[in-house]
């Protein structure tokens, strides 16, 4: 039987303003997979986030900001596969970003291999390219494994972190919330909404 706890609390920005120059817009593994009911590893929350995360990339790509993709993706074998089933393969539509939200010329994308975008990825080479980014807003799926992981990593390297709450996804509520919790706790990362950012 489930225990009752209370839900985490951690406050909320109601305004974010950010430098364009200074920031990059990440958008975490909203590839078909996982968005799309038909997907491998169906998270039923990240269709919700795929409305606010176009507003965000739409709002970035007017202010000329840097919007880097990650890409979960994984071959033949995997050793992912035993803990989540086979997800993402290289060249399955799985695997592609959902069309939603399609990249544009000029975005970075990262392929990466586990849930940390940091670890054997492009992502430090990408920053290191533009060393002027010192902001990161992580949005995407799922936000207690891929997002947190991310964030973390980001926090760990003295990037500033930015969390719209209604532009990430998890598979419960509890989930969501523990991972926001320990953003803003651990990690010092603002949580907020994507309509309360603003770039200038
Ligand atoms: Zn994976």
């Amino acid at each position: 039987m489930a225990r009752m706890l209370e839900a985490p609390t951690y406050p909320v920005a109601d305004e974010v303003v950010l430098d364009p120059k200074r920031t990059a817009v990440v958008v975490v593994d909203m590839q078909n997979d996982f968005v799309k009911p038909t997907g491998k590893l169906y998270v039923p929350a990240a269709q919700d986030a795929v409305g606010p995360i176009a507003r965000l990339l739409e709002k970035a790509r007017r202010a000329g900001v840097l919007i880097i993709y990650t890409q979960d993706l994984h071959g033949e074998e995997d050793p992912e596969y035993h803990i989540w089933g086979e997800h993402v393969k290289a060249g399955t539509w799985g695997a592609e970003i959902v069309e939603e939200l399609a990249p544009q010329p000029g975005d970075e994308i990262v392929p990466k291999p586990r849930y940390d975008a940091f670890y054997a990825s492009r992502m430090e080479d990408v920053l290191r390219v533009h060393r002027e980014v010192d902001t990161l807003v992580i949005t995407g799926t799922v936000t207690n494994i891929c997002v947190l992981h991310t964030a973390g990593s980001a926090a760990l390297r003295w990037y500033r972190v930015i969390v719209p709450k209604d532009g990430v996804a998890a598979l419960s509520e509890f989930d969501q919330e523990a991972a926001l919790h320990q953003i803003d706790f651990l990690y010092k990362g603002v949580i907020t909404t994507v309509d309360a950012i603003r770039f200038e």
